[in-house]
């Protein structure tokens, strides 16, 4: 079977290591100089900073992602966070920010400020959600209709803010819920040793030596049809043709590219593509002499104004930043009713990381922000819809048709294993 791949971020590189490992040709082209997308590392001032994520794997050595590397045999390290995360609350019980000082508690001694009778509901409660779980409204509708407490809500937007750069109130309960008991099944966070360059390295060199093809500066700008199956895709005036085309640009952008072609997709189709929305983000990278943190794992900062966490990778690989330095990184959600403010969102973030870092010495590295073509999510978690389309051999992978419960790259390991299942299974051809 012969595989047409659009875009060599991980979900296009993760599909691409498996087809040619069972033995298919592939052929990927991705329109930047670079691949790796939103995965990839950014050399600065001797810092490995990232075009994207955070140089975190969710669920670190045992999760979906690195199930699916070590089934490859993919030549990568990745070293889990031990604290896991760490929460700085104030000082004073009473303070809702940080300006009169603070401490770090352990997730656990978060949810013992709360009063023994919430403590005790919140036992009671997910016995119940065990048996039967939330379906409908969002996290946030959730957590105010069963035990409403001002520092929860701030947890959880804490929490949704850091892992899916969302507010509570935008992600549905049965999202969460399905996060959560992949957050108990598989643990984690982790963190590659060399960071996102390291996995996205690994696998091109699987494509590669099994004789997979990768094209850079190679822009798709149509996908052509034959018989309302896609037959190949079109690149600097040339045609590609294949069996198969698996697209890692979401859904929307990949139908940009066949909607003037006569193709009878059908309108639910459509109107689902419609309602899929971009999540947003704001990131910013923070180099100090000294550990600010302290631990490999997420310090979540649920009293700040907008960062939502931090984490110091460093801890876990010194080589990601310059000798006798430490790389810490911040992450805000922007909510789309302020994409409009991005400037303003940031310095709100900047203001926020002096009180969080007070009496500490550090330096700004780099902001960046990520929004519409660019976003921390192609698909806000919990709007995406599934992997296939309306055209039988084209497949949509990566951030924009995450499987179920999967945070960020979790997310994508599972939709390209449901798009693998179903290629694998369906051809016998090699
Ligand atoms: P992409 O990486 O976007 O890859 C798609 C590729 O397709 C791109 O290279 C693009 O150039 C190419 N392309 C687009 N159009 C075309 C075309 N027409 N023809 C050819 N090529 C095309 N995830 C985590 O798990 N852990 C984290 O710590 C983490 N932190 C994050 C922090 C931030 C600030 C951001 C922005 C994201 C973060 N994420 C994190 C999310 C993670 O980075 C993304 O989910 C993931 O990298 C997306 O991979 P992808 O393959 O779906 O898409």
């Amino acid at each position: 079977m012969k595989v047409l791949i659009i875009g060599a971020g991980l979900g296009g590189l993760l599909s691409a290591a498996k087809l040619v490992k069972e033995g298919h040709s592939i052929e990927m082209f991705e329109r930047l100089p670079d691949i790796g997308g939103r995965f990839r590392n950014i050399n600065y001032k001797g810092y490995k900073l990232s075009t994207g994520a955070l140089h975190m794997i969710p669920h670190g050595r045992d999760g979906p992602l690195a199930t699916m590397l070590t089934e490859l045999d993919a030549k990568v390290t990745i070293v889990n966070s031990n604290p896991f995360v760490s929460v700085r609350v104030p000082l004073n019980k009473n303070d809702v920010n940080y300006k009169n000082g603070f401490k770090d508690v352990s997730f656990n001694g978060f949810m013992r400020r709360l009063s023994i009778i919430k403590q005790l509901k919140i036992i009671w409660i997910k016995l119940i959600t065990k048996i039967n779980p939330p379906i409908t409204g969002s996290f946030y509708d959730w957590i105010t209709n069963n035990i409403y407490d001002e520092s929860l809500i701030k947890i959880s937007n804490s929490f949704c803010g850091w892992a899916l750069s969302l507010k509570s109130d935008a992600v549905p309960t049965k999202e969460i819920f399905e996060i959560f008991k992949n957050i108990y099944n598989f643990k984690g966070p982790g963190v590659p040793i060399g960071g996102c360059t390291a996995v996205i390295d690994s696998l091109s060199e699987i494509i590669l030596s099994n004789g997979g093809k990768i094209h850079t500066n190679a822009e798709i700008k149509n996908i052509v049809f034959s018989n309302g199956n896609a037959k190949g895709v079109v690149v600097n005036g040339i045609e590609y043709l294949g069996d198969v085309v698996i697209s890692n640009i979401g859904h929307s952008e990949t139908f940009d590219l066949y909607c003037n072609e006569n193709i009878n997709t059908n309108l639910d189709y459509f109107n689902e593509i419609k309602n899929i929305k971009p999540s947003a983000g704001v990131k910013i990278c923070i180099s100090s002499n000294e550990p600010l943190i302290g631990h490999g794992g997420v310090l979540l900062t649920p009293f700040a104004q907008r960062i939502n966490g931090i984490n110091e990778v460093t801890n876990i690989d010194p080589t990601l930043a310059p000798d006798g330095k430490h790389l810490a990184i911040s992450h805000q959600c922007v909510q789309w009713k302020d994409l409009g403010n991005i400037k303003k969102e940031i310095n709100i973030g900047l203001e926020d990381l002096k009180y969080i870092f007070k009496d500490r010495d550090f330096e700004i590295l780099l902001i960046q922000s990520y929004h519409n073509g660019w976003p921390v999510n192609r698909s806000a978690s919990g709007t995406d819809i599934t992997n296939k389309t309306p055209i039988d051999n084209l497949y949509i992978v990566g951030d924009g048709a995450k499987g179920k419960g999967g945070i960020e790259v979790e997310g994508i390991a599972l939709g390209v294993r449901n798009v693998m299942n179903e290629l694998l299974n369906q051809s016998n051809v090699k």
